[in-house]
């Protein structure tokens, strides 16, 4: 036995392998105490380099973060020289939401990376729609930005794409702002944006409040740039891995969601022998008939025997023994009533019985609404305590899921239409969520043709060809 007498295993089982640190007011966030407690736990240890990065990262952040004498200074001086450039105490990176809650939590854990890398503070522009959802993850401060800030919300300096252009005429890197906008979102018309570059790199560095706007998993750009690259293949040995653990460090539900949270799963889901959880996502509810989307539910978990088919010659159970939970996470009660009908009028052929839960239908998606994000939370994290999970491709609401839980999902195709799909879904290879708009450019400016031979470790995802994740 290799474990040193003085580590307690139940602590190390707590804090997720040296994932979490010690030292948090228990009380105050019950979830990061208990969510081994839900989880199987991960066969994916944390390395001990991606720990002490952790470490040191927390120890800026408690230097630099809100309510510090470091702070004050910093943020004075980036105030007064915004558009001359200063070298500060602490460098800051700022977090703006783009889109849905998947998207903005799988963006958030790139953007904590890319701060790691870059010896910067992270602060979130969270607004009211996103109150009470999380705990703090950083000891002994704060990671939202204050609303007193002159930062919040200001879109009136200077921009990324901007500053490119200025290098690019004049190559001098002479009037670098203190303060820059970078804009990381997908647009169809974009230029590229060579974010991933070296050069560009170089000159952000010199600025030391970068505010960034994205709804991409932009980690894999990350890996394409060779510097970063040591950092991070040394940070994750294990490459298919990042979300899995920059969202269990990030992403503690906060009490108030806990308690949803755990109420449910020990209500409805604890007593299963196995939980399932089915993301049914419709991007397109007007043009996507329901009943094509409950055809490919079903064709899918049919054939894969994740659930049993039923019995049409008799209403009578037969020795029933072990009990599936399927926790059905849509905007739509329709998939979830179905299902339930299905399962409550026959038995099934395999003898288990089938219980069906769904614990929102919020109808369509809304936008700055903190109960609906609520909503939406739960069903990720209840989701990602399934065995086994079937998610809609290109949904990164369900890539949160798969990513917390490590689970390699069934990937459900996207249907646009009234048409039919074979195979219905497929396995995925890893639990990472997708980018879905990486570079198009080698940093020469020359189009990136084989991905694959210049980028060994990266993949087109099976949901989104165009995407790319680590392997
Ligand atoms: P994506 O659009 O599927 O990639 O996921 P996002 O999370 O970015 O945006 C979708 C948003 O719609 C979610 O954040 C929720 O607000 C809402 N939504 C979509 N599907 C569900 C669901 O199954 N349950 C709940 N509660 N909300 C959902």
């Amino acid at each position: 036995d290799s474990t040193p007498a003085h580590v307690n295993l139940d602590d190390n089982d707590k804090l997720l392998g040296g994932l979490l640190t010690s030292g948090f007011d228990e009380e105050s966030c019950i979830s990061r105490i208990q969510s081994h407690l839900y989880r199987k736990a991960s066969p994916h240890k944390p390395s001990p380099y991606l720990i002490s990065k952790l470490r040191n990262y927390e120890e800026i952040h408690t230097r630099c973060g809100p309510n510090t004498r470091a702070y004050h200074r910093s943020m004075t001086m980036i105030e007064h020289s915004k558009n001359k450039g200063a070298a500060t105490l602490c460098k800051y990176l700022i977090w703006t939401p783009a889109n849905g809650l998947g998207n903005q939590m799988i963006n958030l854990a790139a953007t904590f990376l890319y701060a790691i890398l870059t010896d910067r503070v992270l602060l979130v522009e969270f607004g009211k729609d996103k109150h009470g959802l999380f705990c703090e993850p950083f000891l002994n401060s704060t990671w939202i930005l204050p609303r007193k800030s002159p930062f919040w919300n200001e879109k009136h300096i200077e921009t990324y794409q901007i500053l490119l252009e200025k290098d690019r005429a004049s190559n001098s890197t002479e009037d670098l702002p203190s303060v820059l906008f970078i804009n990381l979102q997908h647009t169809r018309s974009d230029p590229e944006k060579y974010f991933h570059c070296g050069h560009s790199q170089d000159l952000l560095q010199k600025i030391p409040l970068l505010t960034l706007q994205s709804d991409q998993y932009f980690v894999p750009s990350l890996f394409m740039n060779p510097f970063f690259n040591q950092e991070v293949t040394k940070m994750f040995p294990e490459k298919e891995t990042v979300f899995h653990h920059l969202g269990r460090y990030l992403f503690h539900p906060s009490n108030e969601a806990w308690k949803l949270i755990s109420d449910y799963y020990e209500a409805h889901l604890a007593k299963a022998d196995k939980q399932i959880g089915l993301q049914i996502r419709v991007f397109s509810p007007v043009s996507t008939p329901q009943q094509a989307v409950m055809d490919l539910v079903l064709s899918c978990t049919l054939k894969h025997k994740i659930l049993p088919q039923v019995d049409l010659q008799t209403s009578a159970g037969k020795n029933q023994t072990t009990v599936k939970a399927v926790l059905v996470a849509s905007l739509y009660r329709e998939y979830g009533d179905n299902l339930k009908r299905m399962y409550r009028k026959n038995p099934t052929l395999s003898g288990e019985v089938i219980k069906v839960y769904q614990p929102s239908h919020e109808e369509h998606q809304k936008y700055n609404d903190n109960k609906h994000n609520m909503k939406a939370w739960i069903d990720m994290y209840l989701l990602s305590l399934s065995d086994e999970l079937v998610t809609t491709s290109l949904s990164t609401f369900g890539y949160v899921a798969q990513g917390l839980g490590n689970l390699k999902p069934w990937l459900l195709y996207k249907l646009v239409n009234n048409e039919t799909h074979f195979p219905p879904c497929e396995r995925d290879f890893s639990s990472e969520p997708c980018y879905h708009f990486p570079p198009k450019h080698y940093c020469n400016g020359e189009p990136l043709k084989d991905i694959v031979s210049s980028f060994p470790y990266l993949r087109p995802c099976k949901d989104f060809r165009v995407g790319l994740k680590m392997v």
